[in-house]
């Protein structure tokens, strides 16, 4: 029989209507307590754990939403396939300190005659909202529902979706969510390869080739450190990399400036250098950032 053996024993709440969530959300805002939100698409890994944990260590109490938002799928994207292990994930949430977990049905969430969208203008046109149009309106509209039913103090994301967290920050202070947005390192494999709830579609031969994204990121920082300062050089290292393996398909190679998210040709101050690569049917991410 298989066993786990919890780290350290906590209570953790798992509730599927917005009602159960606000009110014991008010019940800790009344005994004084903080909050920090998690919010995630679920089949958890080690980055969203390094999240939870880093939650936990800042907020009294920390509310993981495990909820794989319809409304930022493309037609022919992803998400009926999405994977989902909602018991797997509650352990994972317990072990790294988590105390509630949201995990709503679509229809909890979204009813027929909603209207309202949430466009964040300029930052979503590029990178990955150029190649995923309707990626990040879904992205704001679930984002800013679960910031009004939890109303954290403060709310995780990864740094593996660069261009999410400069949205996310950005739709905060433009509606002014009384939110602290904090924004937290890529986790990775033992190859390096980032952790990804995506990963798991990837064939053992997959799994291997997709080593290549962070291979031609070390490239490209390489580079950068010896100091090369042409971007169209940068993105050459890289998909000179990303075209050695058969198995990859680079959907887009970008160096931006990583305030504003618009190409840069000379490398002068802060940047982004981030890709999308297909290895065989799956859409990988793979990013870093560096200063000038
Ligand atoms: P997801 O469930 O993929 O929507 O991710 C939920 C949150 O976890 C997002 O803020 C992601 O950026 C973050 N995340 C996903 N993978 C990683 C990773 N490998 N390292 C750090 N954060 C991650």
């Amino acid at each position: 029989m298989e066993t786990v053996v919890l780290k350290k024993h906590y209570n953790i709440k798992r509730v599927q209507r917005i009602t159960e969530a606000r009110n014991q959300i008010k019940k800790w805002k009344r005994e004084g307590f903080t909050i920090g939100l998690v919010p995630t698409m679920g089949f958890l890994h080690e980055g969203h754990e390094s999240l939870i944990k880093r939650a936990s260590e800042e907020n009294d109490k920390v509310g993981v939403s495990v909820f794989v938002n319809p409304t930022q799928f493309g037609k022919n994207e992803d998400l009926g396939s999405y994977p989902r292990d909602i018991k797997r994930d509650e352990i994972l949430c317990k072990q790294a300190g988590a105390n509630l977990i949201f995990n709503p049905e679509p229809s909890e969430m979204y009813y027929k005659d909603a209207s309202t969208v949430v466009n964040v203008g300029g930052l979503t046109e590029g990178l990955c909202g150029a190649k995923r149009p309707v990626h990040f309106g879904g992205v704001c509209l679930g984002v800013s529902k679960l910031f009004n039913i939890v109303t954290p103090d403060r709310a995780y994301f990864g740094e593996k979706d660069a261009q999410q967290l400069a949205v996310i920050k950005k739709m905060v202070k433009d509606l002014n969510f009384d939110i602290e947005i904090v924004g937290c390192p890529i986790v990775r494999e033992f190859d390096g390869l980032a952790k990804s709830s995506r990963n798991t579609y990837l064939s053992l031969e997959e799994r291997k080739a997709a080593c290549v994204l962070n291979k031609s990121l070390i490239l490209a920082r390489k580079a950068l450190n010896s100091g090369e300062r042409k971007a169209a050089r940068i993105k050459d290292i890289i998909s000179e990399k990303l075209g050695s393996e058969i198995l990859a398909k680079i959907d887009y190679i970008e160096v931006v400036d990583s305030l504003t998210l618009k190409p840069v040709e000379n490398i002068e101050s802060s940047i982004l250098v981030a890709i999308a690569v297909y290895i065989g049917e799956t859409r990988l991410i793979d990013n870093f950032t560096f200063k000038a």
